[in-house]
């Protein structure tokens, strides 16, 4: 009778966790979908480009020649800045943030918010963690449990917390953060050239379906030209605001997350906190070298788990960062022109 019990109860647990196991490598699969959806209409507008404009309908060779190789190249740079988005794997936290068991244990035994807080200040003392939470204290991440990095914030969807997070988009199936941020912005870039250039040159050949004299394509192939024309249009306007919006947030060194809560420092809440000039914030994310600006590698300043503040010799936090940037080794600084791309390993 035990024995069926035991056997009975093994069973329904198995078949728990495979239930669990299923799901979730259902939500996994689902979370693709929308970039299948993206190489989809890609490959789509590939045939209608390629086939049905520039084959079919173009009639000048030098034509065909001059579309082609400029609507491969771009089409190669914008496949290669979202590969390098999607791809791009979230870096762990350092072990130094992590709160060790013995501290863990004080933290959670803790009697009052203040102890807490105190608790966490101490072990924070020698990180370099600028920013704080809305009420004063050190950030902390009870999920992961570890001191979070100035601009780190946690990813309910990644399920940890991530450096320099921006958000996370579906669209590239990843967080976007420090170590992707600069191919974000390329693909947001190359997709807006992708489609004004797709737009531009199928523009004459819309104009003249609407006015009935098309030429030599088929009643297919001139849809396909047409539907192409407004699905780069469709795509140009929200690629263009989204693209614009992050410009603005790269020359003022915010987040998305740090455009709608500004940083919270020990003298309050600072906007433009991280803000080293608009050309020292386009480096930071873009690098130094102006000839990998335009190329999806890694090019951007520093680790994101510290950064400079901006030079204001009464700015407390500016001469605790200041300190701190010295305390951790006699390195180059982020900006310092000769470098191009800094990790500071053993912070
Ligand atoms: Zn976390
Ligand atoms: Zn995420």
């Amino acid at each position: 009778m035990a024995s069926s019990i035991h056997n009975n109860r093994s069973a329904s647990s198995k078949t728990c966790l495979c239930l669990r196991l299923f799901n979730m490598w259902c939500w996994r699969a689902f979370k693709w979908v929308p970039v299948l959806l993206i190489l989809g209409i890609l490959s789509w507008s590939y045939y209608a480009y390629v086939y049905q404009l520039c084959i079919a309908t173009l009639e000048s060779t030098a034509q065909q020649c001059a579309y082609l190789v400029m609507y491969h190249i771009l089409l190669i740079m914008l496949i290669w800045s979202y590969y390098q988005t999607i791809f791009s794997q979230l870096q762990d936290i350092p072990d130094k943030f992590k709160l060790p068991a013995s501290e863990l244990e004080k933290l959670l035994s803790a009697e009052s918010d203040d102890a807490q807080r105190s608790l966490l200040e101490a072990y924070a003392a020698d990180l370099p963690v600028l920013t704080r939470t809305m009420s004063g204290s050190v950030r902390y991440c009870n999920r992961c449990v570890i001191i979070k990095p100035d601009r780190a914030h946690h990813c309910s969807i990644c399920a940890r917390c991530v450096l320099k997070m921006d958000h996370h988009c579906p669209w590239v199936n990843n967080c976007v953060c420090f170590h992707n941020y600069k191919y974000f912005m390329l693909f947001l870039g190359y997709a807006l050239v992708y489609c004004l250039f797709v737009m531009a040159t199928c523009m004459p050949f819309f104009i003249k379906f609407w006015k009935g004299n098309f030429g030599g394509a088929t009643a297919t192939g001139r849809y396909h030209v047409v539907f192409a024309f407004f699905v780069a249009l469709m795509f140009g306007i929200s690629l263009g605001s989204l693209f614009g919006y992050h410009c603005y947030l790269v020359s003022h060194n915010r987040t998305t997350l740090e455009a709608f809560r500004a940083p919270m420092f020990r003298g309050g809440a600072d906007k433009n906190g991280f803000s080293m000039g608009c050309f020292g914030n386009f480096k930071e994310v873009f690098g130094a070298r102006p000839h990998l600006w335009l190329v999806p590698v890694f090019t951007s300043f520093g680790d994101g788990i510290a950064f400079p503040l901006p030079p204001q010799d009464e700015d407390a936090e500016s001469l605790l960062s200041a300190e701190r940037w010295d305390r951790w080794g006699q390195r180059p600084r982020p900006f310092d022109e000769h470098l191009e791309s800094s990790s500071y390993d053993e912070l």
